[in-house]
């Protein structure tokens, strides 16, 4: 599971740590590019140069393997998304026109999108969006291609290609929507990804993987993790993504890199690691996956780790077929003291959680967390990545093996440095009281709520036995982010933080109860177009939590919504009673994964999760629009080279940060696009 920054801001402290960094990177730029509703930054890798060389090159192969995935999660968002990509690189780069002219920028703009994106849809929104340059440009444009550029398929005209390309790209009425996760519709058939094909329903997807399960297998595997489930001649059968199956060409070269940096592992179980992983993409068997998950959860004295697979579920709206990720690592250890404290008292948190007994787990295992710099990110973690990762997500590893949880403080460091001074606070925020709150404790406790979410909400809690991990279907995503979140807001208030010394004073946690809030009741609306509602998992359960406690205590007057100068502001009246509220919504969301209480689950995200409200919308979205700031970010990746001396031996690996957005995805284009256009 995954932990992705909220809207617009991130605080600094005034810590003596942070002022001494600051000097230093005042000579690093944060902000690469920005266009359409994103800005692109460079994070550093602190600490790279003071590890070892073996270390160095263990993380390079692994970064290299982190890379050689790229299409394929192009691929598994959408059929055709290659095929765009490829043709819009074919003409970005030979394009004789006027590459000034209106029409060019737009493709421009547009190619930058659908490299951010990983294709044709808004990778947060989900929904399809569109160029601003015109059908008729577009056309003209492959026509004067050579054609060993264009991306036909088998027998093919161009006229027929366009014609194809022309309805992916602009048509309002196919492909709309990469991930449907509710409603009233069949999710398989309006879903526009690439999970399924031929023409599946959801009724006949639910029977084929029901059909598959044990009730009484205690230790299950992910069903349908690794494949694409199809229906040809009638016949509903899985093409499984490994070396020799779908997507072979690119995980061949995946296994490849991983085989290289065997050699360079810190010790026998991370070596164990690797060979498990390369074992799993040559079989595809999913027995094989849990036992390298098992192996990796364990592996808690490497240095270097990393994460590299079919990971997260989010894109399928069934929650069983995974998107290709990878993040590559090292400890950060001085971070890791405070993640090491909460992880070392997880018993204590988890038998003071407000929760059922019945609930509850009686024994907390191997919850392991720390803090981590990324070196390299790729697949669904790149460009727009997550600030936290808790993984395995197979509920009975968990249960068994422990979890590890990491907190990616390079990340948060430079989202909150590129978003100093930006107006965002003086904007949206009541008065000074609560800027000051932000201002003195934001950063600190942002990163402390993201531990506690990722170390303990996940891993919190026990499902009855009985109940199909999958039992809340579409709506689990936004219920399990929803426990998570409610267990780190819900604690980050206890005495026992201040008393371990996460945080300075009992005042420290209402920074994150008022952002939290804020962003939940109004200012993530900024990521949704005006008369959409809120589909991502992370929003959902954000206004899932916020619009509940503020109904909730509405009697009381906890949390108001203040109108001042005809603009809206959250004020909260009560902390204290605010975090009861926390606390009982955490009782009833832990129930609901408990016991597997589908309409509950559903009632509860429908009803305070989706909808939005119209006219608090354009509000929000007209004083945003006045900041000129970019709603999303991503990141570009630094360079890692081979550093060699004569002989042609390996001496170092060195870190270039000058490469541009618009560089780095041709290159990878270039170097590490090895599927073909159509992957059928
Ligand atoms: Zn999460």
């Amino acid at each position: 599971m995954v932990f992705m920054l909220g809207v617009g801001m991130a605080f600094s402290s005034c810590s003596e740590g942070n002022k001494k960094a600051e000097t230093k990177e005042n000579e690093f730029s944060y902000t690469v590019d920005r266009f359409a509703d994103l800005e692109i930054l460079r994070y550093q890798v602190p600490g790279f140069e003071a590890l070892s060389l073996n270390q160095k090159q263990l993380l390079y192969h692994l970064s290299e393997a982190a890379l050689m995935g790229r299409d394929i999660l192009f691929d598994q968002n959408c059929r055709y998304n290659l095929a765009v990509r490829r043709t819009l690189e074919a003409i970005y780069a030979n394009f004789n026109g006027d590459r000034k002219s209106a029409d060019f920028k737009a493709l421009e703009v547009y190619l930058k999108r659908v490299w951010f994106s990983n294709g044709i849809h808004h990778h947060y929104a989900e929904d399809k969006f569109f160029p601003e340059f015109s059908r008729a440009f577009f056309a003209d444009c492959v026509t004067q291609l050579p054609e060993d550029l264009v991306p036909l398929r088998t027998r093919q005209t161009t006229e027929q290609f366009i014609s194809e390309l022309t309805d992916v790209i602009f048509s309002t009425e196919i492909l709309t929507k990469r991930t449907v996760q509710s409603g009233d519709e069949d999710i398989i058939k309006a879903s526009a990804n690439n999970y399924y094909a031929g023409d599946l329903t959801q009724k006949e997807v639910e029977d084929f993987y029901d059909a598959m399960k044990d009730p009484n297998d205690s230790t299950p595997i992910s069903y349908g993790l690794n494949s694409r489930l199809v229906k040809e001649n009638g016949i509903i059968q899985e093409k499984v993504w490994k070396v020799g199956g779908l997507y072979t060409q690119a995980i061949e070269q995946i296994v490849a890199e991983l085989q290289k940096a065997v050699p360079f592992a810190e010790n026998e179980k991370q070596k164990a690691v690797i060979e498990t992983l390369i074992d799993y993409y040559k079989t595809g068997d999913l027995k094989t996956f849990d036992a390298y998950a098992v192996l990796w959860v364990k592996d808690t004295d490497s240095e270097v780790d990393f994460v590299n697979g079919f990971t997260e579920t989010y894109g399928d709206p069934l929650g069983m077929k995974a998107s290709w990720e990878s993040t590559v690592n090292f400890i950060n250890r001085e971070a890791t003291k405070r993640t090491k404290l909460i992880s070392d008292n997880a018993q204590w948190f988890e038998d003071h959680s407000p929760i059922d007994d019945r609930f509850r787990k009686k024994e907390v295992k191997g919850v392991t967390a720390k803090v981590i710099t990324v070196s390299m990110l790729g697949g669904d973690c790149y460009p727009a990545t997550p600030i936290g990762i808790n993984l395995p997500n197979a509920d009975w590893i968990r249960r068994d093996h422990g979890s590890k949880s990491v907190t990616i403080e390079n990340i948060t460091e430079a989202y909150d440095k590129a978003s100093q001074g930006n107006g965002f606070s003086e904007e949206f925020v009541w008065s000074d009281t609560e800027r000051g709150l932000l201002k003195k404790y934001g950063f600190m406790t942002d990163n402390l709520h993201t531990d506690l979410h990722e170390c303990l909400g996940h891993g919190s809690g026990i499902t009855l036995s009985g109940v199909a991990a999958d039992a809340l279907k579409a709506y689990s995503s936004t219920l399990e982010e929803a426990r998570a979140d409610l267990f780190g807001l819900y604690y980050i208030a206890d005495a026992k933080i201040v008393e371990l010394g996460l945080l300075p004073d009992a005042e420290a946690y209402k920074a994150e109860y008022y952002k939290f809030m804020m962003n939940g009741l109004m200012t993530q609306l900024v990521r949704i177009e005006l008369g959409k509602n809120i589909e991502e998992a992370h929003m959902r359960n954000r206004q899932l939590i916020a619009r509940w406690v503020y109904e909730k205590g509405q009697a009381e007057n906890v949390v108001e919504l203040k109108q001042r100068d005809g603009e809206t502001y959250v004020v909260i009246n009560d902390y204290q009673k605010l975090r009861s509220l926390f606390g009982q919504l955490l009782g009833e969301v832990q129930r609901l994964k408990s016991e597997g209480d589908f309409a509950a689950g559903k009632k509860l995200v429908e009803d305070y999760a989706v909808q939005v409200d119209p006219k608090l919308h354009a509000e929000i979205l007209e004083r945003y629009a006045k900041l000129n700031l970019a709603p999303y970010k991503g990141f570009v990746n630094p360079v890692m080279k081979e550093v060699k001396n004569k002989q042609g031996e390996v001496i170092d690996i060195a870190l270039d940060y000058s490469e541009g957005y618009t560089e780095q995805m041709l290159r990878y284009s270039r170097d590490y696009s090895f599927l073909p256009t159509y992957n059928e």
